[in-house]
């Protein structure tokens, strides 16, 4: 008997849902900031270690260093951020710290820091010892973990200052009577002011990755970013001791900051012409890279 006339029946129906519709549109209106988050993107942090390595080895002295530090700078600037270059006198090199800032210009800040240099020699390589270190991991990764949070963060409103420290001078140590951490060392002295913490970042894009606690870090800024990993299901972060690194965070510890060094130091590659690309991961550098976004943003 409805087969004459369905339609009164549809038409009533959808009348019925109208008000539903309506109803369920404006909840998907309401503002929801994590919707509207830009996310880090490994892929691209991986593009960026593959951009620093077609410069060349950025060996302290050489074109390709000075060419890797101008491009940082401009990364930096086309992302919003003011930077400030600090340029000191070591042995025969003139040394070149970048700074990016972001955020207001007082209240606790946050410094996030890596090594953009490699090391002139592959000393732990049999075979090719007397070659430059090519630095997918070493050098490169670190870099591209600070741009890419660079980009990430410029959607974000900041509620206090952040740095993103670009440290020169830092691999060369033991070559030829060469210290270690010259850049942050240099650095942290001429500070006016100190941050509250400083999160190092150095060989964090091992395909194969074991982020271990590391001895000398601060125990309480290295528990709240490994727990941080843990809530967003990454298993690379392990909360266990293991090496004791002397790395850019020594720099600011000895001057009691809180200051932890985020790196994965069982990599086979270390200090040897094999760390190349294909051993780093766009993987490995979005869990570093979203564990620190997310610890920024959350606290
Ligand atoms: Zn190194």
């Amino acid at each position: 008997m409805n087969k004459l006339n369905p339609f009164p029946f549809v038409v009533h129906f959808w009348i019925a849902l109208l008000p539903i519709l309506f109803f369920t549109s404006c909840v998907g209106s309401t503002y929801n900031p994590e919707f509207e988050r830009v996310v880090f993107d490994g892929a691209r942090a991986l593009e960026l270690i593959q951009m620093q390595m077609a410069f060349g080895d950025r060996i302290p002295g050489s074109e390709a260093h000075a060419m890797v530090g101008d491009w940082i700078v401009q990364e930096l600037q086309d992302h919003g951020w003011r930077v400030e270059e600090q340029f000191f006198p070591y042995r025969e090199f003139q040394g070149r710290n970048i700074i990016g800032m972001g955020g207001p210009t007082e209240g606790e800040w946050v410094i996030f820091g890596t090594h953009y240099d490699t090391r002139p020699i592959s000393d732990r390589d049999e075979d090719n010892p007397w070659t430059p270190v090519l630095g997918a991991n070493d050098g490169g990764s670190g870099v591209a973990v600070l741009l890419e949070l660079a980009r990430v963060l410029q959607n974000e409103v900041l509620d206090r200052p952040v740095w993103l420290v670009f440290f020169d001078l830092e691999d060369s140590g033991g070559i030829d009577g060469m210290e270690w951490i010259v850049g942050s060392t240099f650095f942290v002295e001429h500070l006016q002011e100190h941050p509250s913490e400083a999160i190092i970042v150095d060989m964090v894009g091992d395909a194969d990755q074991q982020l271990y606690y590391e001895n000398n870090s601060d125990p309480f800024l290295m528990e709240e970013i490994w727990e941080v990993a843990a809530e967003m299901g990454y298993s690379s972060f392990i909360p266990i001791g293991k090496h004791s690194m002397l790395d850019d965070h020594i720099a600011f510890l000895r001057l009691g900051i809180p200051a932890i060094d985020i790196i994965d130091f069982d990599y086979p590659y270390w200090h040897t012409t094999q760390d190349t690309l294909d051993k780093v991961s766009a993987e490995s550098l979005e869990q570093v890279g979203r564990t620190l976004q997310s610890w920024l943003l959350s606290n």
